[in-house]
């Protein structure tokens, strides 16, 4: 998973919790590392606008990766193992804003927070395989991944509302 020459990545470990996504495919980063080498602010051995045309090459490349979400998971909770390079179409700049957003929005340990819904999922979806869901508990499983999804911009009071409502009418009929 190493981005750049010489990252001293050898005594660093993954964040266990957040293994890094299986692609059924190659991905563009591993058949073409180099695409996605960059540092903050990187500008050497290159013009800005051969930089800029890289970085664009990247993004594409990431936005038509099937794992490109969760890779982007990994890659923010990891921020010791990412601090260069390109990962999921994101710059090393790019992921400290999402960092910071991410403490924002679920308070300092926002990592702790992402992995324990991240094992709620893993046991509903070990308990639904045993007891396949109603029709309303699928919907409350919808509406959780709505309301929980990575990056989601804060619900208006109409929508809280409207969540609200479906949420107590899923949980009466369940
Ligand atoms: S999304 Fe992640 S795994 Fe996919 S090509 Fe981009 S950096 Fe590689």
């Amino acid at each position: 998973m190493s981005r750049g020459i010489g990252q001293p990545t050898h005594f660093l470990d993954p964040d266990p919790r957040f293994p890094f996504p299986h692609s059924p495919t190659p991905t563009r980063c591993q058949t073409e590392p180099k695409l996605f080498d960059f540092s903050h602010g990187d500008r050497s051995g290159s013009t800005r606008a051969a930089t800029e045309k890289r970085l664009e090459q990247a993004g594409t490349a990431c936005s038509r990766c099937p794992i490109a979400r969760d890779c982007l998971k990994w890659a923010l909770v990891n921020e010791p193992l990412t601090r260069i390079g390109i990962w999921a179409a994101t710059t090393p700049g790019q992921r400290t804003d999402l960092r910071k957003r991410m403490a924002d929005r679920l308070g300092p340990a926002w990592i702790d927070v992402l992995a324990e819904r991240d094992q709620a999922r893993r046991e509903r979806a070990a308990a639904a395989r045993h007891n396949p869901l109603t029709v309303n508990q699928a919907r409350i499983v919808r509406l959780d991944r709505e309301l929980n999804g990575p990056m989601r911009r804060p619900l208006t009071p109409k929508e809280q509302q409207r969540n609200r409502d479906r949420l107590m009418a899923g949980l009466k009929a369940a």
